[in-house]
C-alpha cells in the first residue's frame, strides 16, 4: 500500500488527480515546470519540485528529472495523467524498477496496445469485433497488398502500426493510387513513429466514434462502465463528448462492452483503459485501445457515479475492484464541452493572461479546470483550459443544462472555444444525436471555417 502518489503531469488532469489523491488521505508530490509554478494544484501540493524549463522534453517528458524527484521526495506511486508519459511502456518500468508503482497497466500490456497491429490481433483473438483487415503488417511485395486490399474492397486506409494523434493514416479509393500511397504512407511512419509498419483496413465513409470505458483489477477481474460517444472533432481531436452514445441499442453496446471486459481478463489487463470503436450501421469496429485515464473520463463519472481516479488508484494499491458489474448502472445523461484557449474561428492558439473567469453553477454542473483569473496560459502546451461538464436525468436535459451554463460561462483576456460551443449546442443534427465524426468538420467548412 502506498501513502503518497507523484502527479507527473500538468493542468486540469493535475489538479483532478490531486482532489481524489487527496480526499483518499494520500500525500501528494507535483512536479512542474518554471511558469507552472503558481499553478492551484502546485499550491495546494504537499511537496512541489520544479524539473525543468517550459518545454516539455525537459520537464514533463525528462524521465530522469520525474524518477529523481520521486526518490528525492519519497514518493511511493506516481500517476502520469494522460498525454506525456502516461502510454510510455519504458517509463512504466523504470518506474517499478525503481521500487515505486505505477498506477497504469503493465509495461506488456502497454506494449501490446501501442503497436495497433498487435492489438488488433489480440483483440480479434478475445472476441472484440475489429474493421475488416488483415492483422499483420503490409509487406514490400505490392502484389500481396493489392491483393489484401482487394479483399477488403475499396477505399481502404493505410495506417502506421506505430501512429497517434489522428497522424499516419492516408485512405486510398481504388488500386491505381495504391503504390504511390504505400510508399508516402510507410515514409511518413519511418520520420514521425520511427517505425515504417504500416497495416490496411476498411475505410468507414461516416463512422461514429463510440468508446467502451474499463477497470480491470490485479486479481483478473473486470468491468465495464458504458459508452461514450466522442464523434464531433476536429483534426481528430474531441471537442464534445456524451455519455451514453446516444440512439444505440442497449442490448448491443451491453454486448460490446462485455467482450471488452472479457478482453481484458484473457490479456490480464490491469487499471483503467478506453476501447475505441468506429460505428457504422449498428456494428462496432475496433479501431484501438487507449492504456491510460482519458480527458472524456467526467462523463463516464457523472453516468456511473463512480470516481475512476479512486478505482484506478485502489486497483494499483493491490485491492480488489470495489464493484461487480451488476452492481454497475449508468443513470441519466452527461456532456463535456473541453474550453480551449483557442480562436473559435480560426482554432489558432490563443495564449495570455486571463483577466475574466466566471463559470457556470448549479444542479448537474461541473467544471474540471486548474484557470482562473489571472492565470496566465502559456504557449508551450497544449490548449485545454478545463472542462465544462453537465448531467442530467435525459439527454434532452443535460443539453438544456449543457446550454445555459454555456451562457453563463465568461472567459475574457484571451479567446477561447466558447461561442464555438454555443453554436453546436443548438445544431439540429447534433440536438438529434448520432452525427458522424465528419460531422463537425463538415459544418465548419458550410460556414467557411478551417
Ligand atoms: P490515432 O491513434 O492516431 O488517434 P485511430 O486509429 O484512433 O488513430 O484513428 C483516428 C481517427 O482516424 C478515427 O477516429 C477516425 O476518424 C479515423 N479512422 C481511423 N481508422 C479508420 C477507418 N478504418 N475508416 C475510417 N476512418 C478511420
Amino acid at each position: 500500500m502506498f501513502g503518497s502518489v507523484l502527479i507527473a503531469n500538468r493542468g486540469e488532469i493535475a489538479l483532478r488527480i490531486q482532489r481524489t489523491c487527496r480526499r483518499l488521505g494520500l500525500r501528494t508530490i507535483v512536479v512542474h515546470s518554471e511558469p507552472d509554478r503558481e499553478a492551484p494544484y502546485v499550491l495546494q501540493a504537499d511537496l512541489a519540485l520544479c524539473i525543468g524549463p517550459a518545454a516539455a522534453a525537459q520537464s514533463y517528458l525528462c524521465q530522469k528529472a520525474i524518477l529523481f524527484a520521486a526518490e528525492v521526495s519519497g514518493a511511493e506511486a506516481i500517476h502520469p495523467g494522460y498525454g506525456f508519459l502516461s502510454e510510455n511502456a519504458g517509463f512504466a518500468e523504470r518506474v517499478e524498477a525503481a521500487g515505486l508503482t505505477f498506477i497504469g497497466p503493465s509495461a506488456a500490456s502497454m506494449r501490446v496496445m501501442g503497436d495497433k497491429i498487435a492489438a488488433k490481433r489480440s483483440m480479434r483473438a478475445a472476441g472484440v469485433p475489429c474493421v475488416p483487415g488483415p492483422d499483420a503488417a503490409l509487406t514490400d511485395d505490392l502484389d500481396v497488398v493489392r491483393a489484401a486490399a482487394g479483399e477488403i474492397g475499396y477505399p481502404v486506409i493505410l495506417k502506421a502500426a506505430c501512429g497517434g494523434g489522428g497522424r499516419g493514416m492516408r485512405m486510398v479509393e481504388s488500386e491505381s493510387a495504391l503504390a504511390d500511397a504505400l510508399l508516402v504512407t510507410r515514409e511518413e511512419a519511418r520520420l514521425a513513429f520511427g517505425n515504417s509498419a504500416i497495416y490496411v483496413e476498411k475505410f468507414l465513409g461516416r463512422p461514429r466514434h463510440v468508446e467502451i470505458q474499463v477497470i480491470a483489477d490485479t486479481y483478473g477481474d473486470a468491468v465495464w462502465l458504458g459508452s461514450r460517444d466522442c464523434s464531433l472533432q476536429r483534426r481528430h481531436q474531441k471537442v464534445i463528448e456524451e455519455a451514453p452514445a446516444p440512439q444505440i441499442e442497449d442490448a448491443l453496446v451491453r454486448e460490446i462492452g462485455e467482450r471488452c471486459a472479457e478482453a481484458c481478463r484473457q490479456i490480464g489487463y490491469r487499471s483503467v483503459g478506453t476501447f475505441e470503436f468506429l460505428v457504422e450501421d449498428n456494428a462496432f469496429y475496433f479501431i484501438e485501445m487507449n492504456t491510460r485515464l482519458q480527458v472524456e473520463h467526467p462523463v463516464t463519472e457523472m453516468t456511473t457515479g463512480i470516481d475512476l481516479v479512486e478505482a484506478q488508484i485502489r486497483v494499483a494499491q493491490g485491492e480488489r475492484l470495489p464493484f461487480r458489474q451488476d452492481g454497475i448502472a449508468c443513470h441519466g445523461h452527461a456532456f463535456e464541452c473541453r474550453i480551449n484557449a483557442e480562436d473559435p474561428d480560426s482554432f489558432a492558439p490563443s495564449p495570455g493572461m486571463i483577466d475574466t473567469w466566471q463559470m457556470p453553477g448549479g444542479p448537474g454542473v461541473r467544471i474540471d479546470s486548474h484557470a482562473s483569473s489571472g492565470y496566465r496560459v502559456s504557449s508551450y502546451y497544449d490548449s485545454l483550459l478545463g472542462k465544462l461538464i453537465v448531467h442530467g436525468t435525459t439527454r434532452d436535459e443535460a443539453l438544456a443544462r449543457l446550454r445555459v451554463a454555456l451562457d453563463e460561462a465568461r472567459i475574457g483576456g484571451i479567446a477561447t472555444n466558447l461561442p464555438l460551443h454555443r453554436r453546436l449546442v443548438t445544431d439540429p443534427d447534433f440536438i438529434r444525436g448520432g452525427v458522424s465524426i465528419h460531422h463537425l468538420e463538415t459544418r465548419l467548412r458550410r460556414s467557411g471555417q478551417p
